[in-house]
């Protein structure tokens, strides 16, 4: 077996051991005579991994007693329109953060249902920067703020919250959960898609506070409802089992290496190897993102010329390090370092790096 190093934006690398134990059990699922995925979703064997994986999440993020934790079918992209549904029907204004294509997609689902204020456009500098988060000023109206605490295309991060009174904040973590300790209290909802830190795409994971869950209106339909799923344990329709299955193992694994402050020490040592790589190279690699707002999890970086960042990304492939093709909506480099990439994959990054440089300047 060989396993290359993948650097891609999502899906993304998983745990190997995660991966390995599935494997191990997936035709035969703990002498049932079938696989985990092929029973029913009320099963006892379900029922147990189902509760793990719910029980493992609140335990790594310590999660307070006053927040619900639910697993929704349809990714980070169907939240865009639940917490529209659920917290601007009627006609009611939320503020935004515009920091990226992310925030962008939420905030234009948000502007079909009700009134959004604008708070931060970081159109001026084409994305690649933050605002302070004490200089956003929260409308009184507001339901809520949205941010966008990792933007995954961009490869900018917030590293600070701002403080928003009475006015919750509601926040897409999917690039960069799991990654650091965050204050869940402070949110009156977070949500995420799995397929960056915590396992395959299809599944949304939302952390919600108990007086939003109150908020939820009942002239929607019941799937669209936050309540419906938080009434029914996330076991009111079919839940994705083969995600949750996987999101199971893969939180196993972050216990298992140290939990939270194992998975930040490990984001830190990573991102630090590769933004040192760009800084040390006399100019060779160019970070358009200023320091204070680079993400631990997507580091973007430019060549001196697009030839040469083709040439990059092909001898890269070539040497088994896959997936630092920009978006295609910003081009340049991109190497997405999420929880399961191993520390000897940015350090192997770094060595191609500067022999690429040597070879190529
Ligand atoms: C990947 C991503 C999404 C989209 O997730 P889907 O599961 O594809 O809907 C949304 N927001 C951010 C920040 C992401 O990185």
């Amino acid at each position: 077996m060989s396993r290359i190093f993948n650097f891609s934006a999502g899906p993304c690398t998983l745990p190997l051991s995660a991966l390995e134990s599935a494997a191990a059990e997936f035709v035969d699922y703990q002498g049932t005579g079938m696989s985990l995925i092929e029973m029913s979703h009320r099963s006892k064997e379900y029922d147990a991994v189902h509760e793990e994986a719910l029980a493992l999440f609140r335990e790594l993020l310590n999660i307070p007693d006053s927040h619900k934790v639910l697993f929704i079918g349809g990714g980070a992209t169907l939240q865009f329109t639940m917490l529209a549904m659920n917290f601007l029907h009627g006609g009611k204004s939320c503020d935004f953060t515009l920091t990226g294509s992310w925030a962008k997609k939420a905030y234009a689902d948000a502007k079909k249902i009700g009134k959004v204020n604008v708070l931060y456009d970081g159109k001026d500098a084409n994305y690649l920067e933050l605002p302070d988060p004490s200089s956003l000023k929260i409308s009184s109206d507001a339901e809520f703020l949205h941010m966008t605490s990792n933007e995954t295309i961009g490869g900018i991060e917030w590293h600070s919250w701002p403080e928003t009174g009475d006015v919750p904040i509601i926040c897409d973590m999917s690039s960069d959960i799991m990654s650091r300790e965050i204050p869940v209290e402070k949110f009156g909802m977070i949500y995420a898609g799995a397929q960056k830190n915590l396992g395959p795409a299809g599944v949304g994971i939302v952390i919600i506070r108990d007086d939003m869950l109150e908020k939820c209106p009942d002239g929607i339909t019941a799937f669209l409802n936050y309540k419906t799923h938080a009434d029914a344990n996330s076991l009111y329709h079919t839940p994705p089992v083969f995600c949750i299955y996987m999101i199971q193992k893969v939180l196993k694994w972050v216990k298992e290496q140290g939990g939270l402050a194992a998975m930040d020490k490990l984001a830190q040592e990573r991102s630090d190897i590769i933004y040192q790589a760009i800084e040390n190279s006399d100019g060779y690699y160019r970070s358009p993102v200023p320091a204070a707002n680079r993400s631990r999890m997507n580091i973007v970086w430019r060549l001196p010329s697009e030839d040469l960042e083709k040439q990059f990304i092909s001898e890269a492939d070539a040497k088994g390090f896959s997936g630092l093709k920009g978006h295609r909506s910003v081009g340049g480099c991109r190497a997405s370092v999420y929880n399961a990439m191993p520390v000897e994959g940015a350090q192997a990054l770094s060595d191609f790096m500067a022999e690429f440089q040597k070879n190529n300047a």
